[in-house]
């Protein structure tokens, strides 16, 4: 697991190693990998944000290697049913074919989106890009308002 420090709000984003592993097996670490992504779940046990729970990529999304659009009808019922089981929806993640990846104009369009779109107990919206580089050096992880990007930093000691 590691963990991201917001702000000084006192809160704290973590990842489970489920999720990091997740990230692994989608980085585009050869010419020929197309850009994955998916939606990214936590039970909000506030102060804590633990993403314990992340879906995609699908069948059904449309993936370039420069380029991914996700299916969102699936990721509708992703969200729905992930509701069920107490997982509330708090962001999304993508990959980019660089080492250390940082966010497009296009990015940063569609996360401004998704912020005006979404309504949950946090203020603000997780977006994590995953680059060619291994954890954590090749993870751009932030949270995002309706006109900012925050990223965030390793919490120390993670
Ligand atoms: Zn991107």
């Amino acid at each position: 697991m590691i963990s991201y420090d917001i702000g000084h709000s006192g809160q704290h984003l973590s990842f489970d190693d489920t999720v990091l592993a997740h990230f692994d097996r989608h980085r585009q670490t050869r010419i020929w990998h197309r850009e994955a992504g998916g939606l990214l779940f936590s039970r909000l046990a506030l102060p804590a944000i633990d993403i314990c729970a992340i879906t995609g990529p699908r069948r059904t999304d449309r993936r370039g290697r420069y380029s991914y659009w996700p299916d969102e009808r699936a990721e509708q019922r992703e969200i729905d049913e992930m509701f069920r089981r107490g997982l509330h929806f708090v962001g999304c993640w993508h990959t980019h074919p660089e080492d250390i990846p940082s966010p497009s104009i296009v990015d940063r369009r569609n996360i401004s989106d998704c912020v005006r779109r979404s309504q949950h107990a946090l203020n603000g919206f997780v977006m994590v890009i995953v680059g060619r580089a291994s954890t954590p050096d090749g993870l751009f992880v932030s949270v995002c308002d309706a006109s900012n990007v925050h990223v965030l930093q390793l919490s120390a000691g993670a």
